[in-house]
């Protein structure tokens, strides 16, 4: 009975979601593969836009597997094409690379001791927010789809892109740059999937939004001109600091009063405000510096232009002036609709329906925004939390651990998703 009831599961699952293309034994093989290539990765991080010796690694497996590779690829970057046996359509899968200035606090015989210099500083260097991970799985998904060319359609580009966590100050990185080099044309990229690894999330779980996923996050500054006079005396002056605290004021309402919320959330953040130098003096200038994210394009449209309005029009109905500079620095992470409902069920097939789950968006931000602005996209959430552990460490802390056995789980995604995607009709 017993039996019975798991072969009828196995063909619910089947009628729902397709079968798949079969290559347990390929996954079963590649698994302590991927965990070494982990560990070393891990026990030798590097940082954004200096990920030399990772990139060698790479570009050394795809070449043992025939991929064709180009490296140095926005800096440090990897790209590998693998053509299938049979013409098709072009996916490209992306992770990144790159490690961050954290100190590792974790006690793991693969525990990184790497110091480097950052910003004039030594600092140790950590794979705190799992992009080791990333690159071991894509470097496993690369060997089963090698060894698997009849069962392409088409063609499979690997991304493997450094400073995902943004280049040094001064230097160009990451997916932006990428693009710029032309990562997504000759063979032209028809859809993008990438994944992220997740320490809140347990093992075997698969999360996702459709649209906007994660924030596009801007950086604006704020200038307000007054004109100084005796703190006694306002009213031989305009007050720049009483003007900047209409315009925060007045910034908040945009998010309060003239963003609908229950479309997709939206923030503005004022993070730094600077003016004056003494108690009795009204100075004459004050600067303010801050973040806005939004996940709707129309909603960052309406909140960049009302900011700018509002911020002219504040200062001067205090008898002052302001300008509001914005600047881009990640779009928005917009998983687009369609494919989202095309390749939800090889998710469901792969994790199983009840460990495929919705999530909230986040107003964090991700540079792979860069690559879904060009091409559909699809990007999801991998969980690597062991399962019953009480308590987790967020990403970027020197405590952030990664369970090794999380990363199956997306070596099978990303290459069903390749394979069910180039099989589509
Ligand atoms: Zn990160
Ligand atoms: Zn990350």
């Amino acid at each position: 009975m017993k039996k019975l009831c798991f072969s009828l599961a196995g063909l619910f699952t089947i009628l729902c979601y397709g079968q798949g293309p079969n290559l347990d034994k390929d996954y079963e093989k590649i698994e302590s593969k991927v965990i070494e290539w982990r560990h070393d990765i891990h026990q030798n991080p590097e940082l954004s836009n200096r990920e030399f010796k990772t990139a060698e690694k790479i570009a050394k497996h795809l070449k043992s597997l025939g991929i064709a590779v180009q490296t140095g690829v926005a800096h440090t970057g990897v790209v590998g094409v693998l053509k299938g046996n049979n013409p098709g359509k072009v996916v490209a899968l992306r992770a990144d690379i790159d490690a961050l200035p954290v100190t590792e606090r974790n006690d793991l015989p693969f525990k990184s001791e790497v110091t480097s210099e950052f910003l004039g500083e030594q600092v140790g260097v950590m794979h705190a927010c799992g992009h080791d991970t990333h690159t071991a799985i894509l470097m496993g998904v690369a060997e089963v789809l090698a060894n698997n060319k009849d069962k392409i359609n088409g063609t499979v580009k690997f991304i493997f892109q450094p400073a995902e966590e943004g280049p040094p100050p001064g230097e160009e990185g990451g997916a932006l740059l990428m693009v710029k080099e032309g990562v997504l044309k000759s063979p032209d990229v028809d859809a993008i999937f990438g994944l992220h690894i997740n320490s809140e999330t347990p093992v075997g779980v698969i999360r996702y939004k459709a649209g906007g996923t994660m924030a596009a996050a801007q950086s604006f500054t704020i200038k307000v001109k007054g004109k100084q006079s005796h703190g006694s005396q306002p009213w031989s002056g305009v007050d720049p600091i009483l003007i900047s605290a209409k315009i925060i004021d007045g910034l908040q309402t945009i998010i309060s009063r003239e963003s609908e919320l229950t479309n997709e959330a939206a923030v503005i953040t004022v993070g730094k405000i600077k003016s004056g130098v003494r108690f009795n003096i009204i100075p004459e200038s004050a600067e303010m510096i801050g973040t806005i994210r939004t996940l709707d394009y129309g909603m960052k449209d309406h909140i960049n232009k009302r900011m700018k309005e509002m911020v002219a029009t504040i200062a001067k109905a205090y008898g002052g002036e302001a300008t509001c500079e914005i600047k881009d620095a990640t779009d928005i992470t917009y998983n687009d609709p369609k494919l989202v409902d095309q390749m939800l069920p090889t998710l469901n097939r792969v994790a199983g329906s009840d460990n495929v789950q919705l999530q909230k968006a986040i107003t964090g931000a991700e540079d792979f925004s860069y690559f879904q602005r060009e091409v559909p996209g699809f990007f999801f959430f991998l969980g690597g939390m062991t399962p019953g552990t009480k308590e987790s460490f967020p990403h970027h802390t020197p405590d952030f651990l990664i369970d090794d056995a999380g990363m199956q789980l997306g070596v099978k995604a990303m290459t069903e998703l390749t394979l069910d995607y180039l099989s589509a009709k």
